[in-house]
């Protein structure tokens, strides 16, 4: 699950990580009273919305102005000026789709004076099995072209989990970062505290970039991205509570709640799977076809009727879903019990478009007797390529 900037940074503060001051604005009319809490000489106006690269992001709107989603104000007309040209547009970065994410929440902040930009997250490194620090100086806006360019710039310093940060981990994070002074100070407090948020909130990932080095010496949080592990969430009732359901897909929620795996995509192809493998595979032999996968659900491994005709309904509330793949490999799962829930769900949803059914295992040749003598239209295929090629073929009419 992932959360707003300003919230992140609430989290954080509640630890004693150093954030600016700041408020939020859930509604338009709400914008002078944040911009008055703050005493200037500098305000930052920031979108709040689930994806990175806001500061070098566009708006679709021509009325949002041609400046990005992170915009500095030298005055309140012009904080509140900027706010208002932001709210309800729908800002593009290199992390949303061309259509953008529309704000609908802002973040009003004290400024800074940077002296320098550096990048520093906390995630869990599967190479090692452990958490992991990553640092580089190199913070910003452009930390994935440093990493694409010169990775030896970044550091990634694994924590063991029994000793925690030692003092010795937190040193050679100031040395990767180049801290002294009161900066060096400040890291050696920070790095402890921001692995205790990360740990004790089952975060998955906690980015700061950039953690900034001010004019007079010392370190801010300057943004915060932080995602939690879904399968802790329950002990995490307060972490619960900054869900913010309009930043999900509608029909990613739907199939939550069916303890379905629904991945929304840009292409045409609907996915209907079982098993992480089986869908990238599903996804990889499309595009070797020359189409792109609109989404995917994945119907995991002990699926009933109810629950694939549930899944089927979820790949067609997508307008832009010109075919259907379902491909599904009967394990535990039985293909008749498969091929019984996508007859029931085509004839509830009146389907409008091509659909091609590739079953493989356990009782295969009843799943595919029940689809053929269903009198419904749909194409029968007898492996991935041959699936993958019908489907192609078939949404082109
Ligand atoms: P994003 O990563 O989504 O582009 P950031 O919060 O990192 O958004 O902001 C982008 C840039 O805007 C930062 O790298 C920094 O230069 C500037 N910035 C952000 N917040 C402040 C602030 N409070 N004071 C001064 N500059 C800021
Ligand atoms: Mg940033």
């Amino acid at each position: 699950m992932n959360i707003h900037e300003y919230q992140a940074k609430a989290v954080l503060k509640s630890y004693g990580a150093p954030v600016a001051n700041g408020a939020p604005v859930l509604s338009i009319d709400e914008v002078e009273k944040a911009v008055d809490q703050l005493p200037g000489p500098l305000w930052v106006v920031k979108s709040q919305i689930h994806a990175g690269g806001r500061g070098k992001g566009k708006f679709v709107e021509s009325a949002a102005g041609e400046k990005g989603g992170v915009r500095l104000a030298f005055s309140k007309e012009e904080a509140i000026s900027h706010a208002k040209a932001m709210f309800g547009n729908h800002l593009v970065t290199a992390q949303t789709n061309k259509d953008g994410k529309q704000v609908n929440r802002l973040y009003i902040e004290d400024g800074a004076d940077i002296s320098r930009e550096l990048y520093l997250s906390v995630l869990i490194d599967r190479a090692t099995g452990k958490p992991a620090f990553v640092a580089s100086t190199e913070g910003g806006m452009d930390i994935e072209e440093v990493a694409h360019s010169t990775p030896e710039k970044i550091l990634t310093l694994p924590i063991d989990p029994i000793a925690g940060v030692t003092d010795k981990d937190s040193e050679q994070l100031c040395d990767a970062l180049k801290l002294e002074g009161d900066a060096r100070a400040d890291g050696m407090k920070l790095f402890p505290t921001l692995y205790k948020a990360f740990t004790e909130k089952d975060m998955s990932m906690l980015e700061i970039n950039p953690l900034i080095v001010m004019e007079d010496g010392h370190l801010r949080v300057l943004d915060a991205k932080v995602s939690f592990d879904g399968n802790a969430l329950f002990r995490h009732p307060d972490i619960v509570e900054l869900r913010d359901k309009t930043e999900e897909d509608e029909k990613e929620i739907e199939a939550s709640e069916w303890d379905l795996a629904y991945i929304a995509l840009d292409g045409t192809i609907g996915c209907m799977v079982n098993g992480a493998g089986l869908a990238m595979a599903t996804m990889d032999i499309i595009k070797l076809y020359g189409e792109e996968p609109a989404n995917f659900c994945d119907v995991g491994g002990g699926a009933n009727k109810e629950k694939v005709a549930a899944a089927f309904k979820i790949i067609m509330k997508d307008p832009n879903v010109k075919g259907i793949l379902v491909n599904i490999f009967g394990g535990i799962m039985k293909c008749d019990v498969i091929a019984e829930g996508v007859i029931a769900a085509v004839k509830e949803t009146n389907l409008g478009v091509p659909l091609v059914v590739r079953l493989e295992g356990t009782n295969v040749d009843e799943g595919k007797s029940i689809i053929k003598n269903s009198g419904l239209n749909v194409i029968p295929a007898d492996d991935l390529d041959d699936a993958a090629k019908k489907i192609t073929e078939a949404i082109k009419g």
